[in-house]
């Protein structure tokens, strides 16, 4: 990225830019080397004309929320993250027939929906309590918890392209599958979602979200830094199962271990570096393919260049 780019982006940007930001201070796993720009939109106006210029200047972008399911490679990433932390409204509304809709910008957190559709006694996406994510990554990841994923729940889709327009996708236009959704077009970044909901017992919704907040305490390895489950489940099986049966919980190379309280998160033990996670993922596949003949596709998302 040359000097005069760098220029055009922070005078695009005003402050809310990073240059030769190491990731590793954002990815929740706690590794990641740095990206060439890390820029923070602050309105849709400002989203749009920041890809227009990364267009036209063929600049490679990811688009990131919470940064709660990603591995950055420790060589970083050439190009522009764009962080949508600052576009974050939530807001309930009734429509004409009476429905009830929850509709939360890309970068608000899905404990934000959950406390807000909870406070007003509304019922439909308890199931993402205690999920660390925000909307739009978990759009992507089509996350789910307890049977629900959020599939379920979504109503209609905000998209802008690559070009910068703007356009609402109804939920029959989209492709979901088990933790993968299928950007309808390459280079769209998600701005925000509509969620259906309904009305509920206050006191219910409270005690059902107070119970997977408990559950979700007890069987994950919150005290420390993780991607969350790195594998998706194999058909029929979680994947952490298989894990323990083969003996691999406590399992370490480098800085990161498999969890000894849930075999499907690798674990940040302090000095974690991104080939280390993937190294132990690879560990762990090999094992498992060779004992069970099963391959484990991963559930993470991994970007960026080898060191
Ligand atoms: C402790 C812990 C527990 C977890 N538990 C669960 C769980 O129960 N269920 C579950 O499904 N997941 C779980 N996760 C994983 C993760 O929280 C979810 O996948 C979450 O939905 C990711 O959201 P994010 O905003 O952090 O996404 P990010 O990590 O920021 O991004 C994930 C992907 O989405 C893309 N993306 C993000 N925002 C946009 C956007 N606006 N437009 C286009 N692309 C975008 C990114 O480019 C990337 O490919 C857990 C993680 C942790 C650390």
């Amino acid at each position: 990225m040359n000097e005069a780019l760098r220029e055009e982006l922070q005078r695009l940007m005003g402050g809310d830019i990073l240059f030769d930001e190491p990731l590793s201070r954002h990815t929740s796993m706690g590794v990641g080397g740095a990206a060439q720009a890390l820029a923070f939109p602050g309105n849709r106006e400002q989203l749009r004309d920041l890809l227009s210029l990364l267009g036209r200047q063929n600049i490679p972008y990811v688009p990131v929320g919470n940064w709660t399911n990603l591995i950055v490679r420790d060589g970083g990433f050439r190009g522009v993250i764009i962080g949508l932390k600052h576009l974050h409204d939530c807001k309930l509304f009734r429509d004409p027939a009476g429905e009830y809709f929850l509709q939360a910008d890309a970068g608000a957190s899905l404990s934000a929906l959950v406390n807000l559709s909870a406070a007003a006694g509304m019922t439909g996406l308890e199931f993402c309590a205690g999920i660390p994510g925000s909307v739009g990554g978990a759009v992507i990841m089509n996350a789910g918890a307890y049977g629900r994923e959020i599939k379920d729940a979504l109503a209609e889709l905000m998209l802008m392209d690559a070009r910068g327009k703007v356009r609402n996708w109804p939920h029959g236009q989209l492709q979901f599958e088990y933790r993968r959704f299928i950007l309808p077009e390459k280079g769209a970044v998600i701005l925000a979602a509509t969620f259906r909901l309904s009305r509920g017992d206050k006191e219910m919704v409270r005690e059902g979200i107070a119970a997977i907040r408990s559950m979700r305490k007890e069987k994950h390895p919150l005290e420390y830094r993780s991607a969350g489950s790195v594998f998706k489940n194999p058909q029929g099986q979680p994947a952490g199962k298989i894990i323990d049966e083969l003996g691999l919980k406590g399992l370490r190379i480098g800085g990161v271990k498999v969890s000894e309280k849930h075999g499907n998160f690798i674990v940040n033990t302090g000095e974690a570096k991104a080939r280390d996670v993937l190294d132990l993922i690879r560990n762990i596949q090999e094992k498992v393919l060779r004992e069970r003949g099963i391959h484990l596709e991963t559930e993470v998302i991994t970007i960026g260049e080898e060191l």
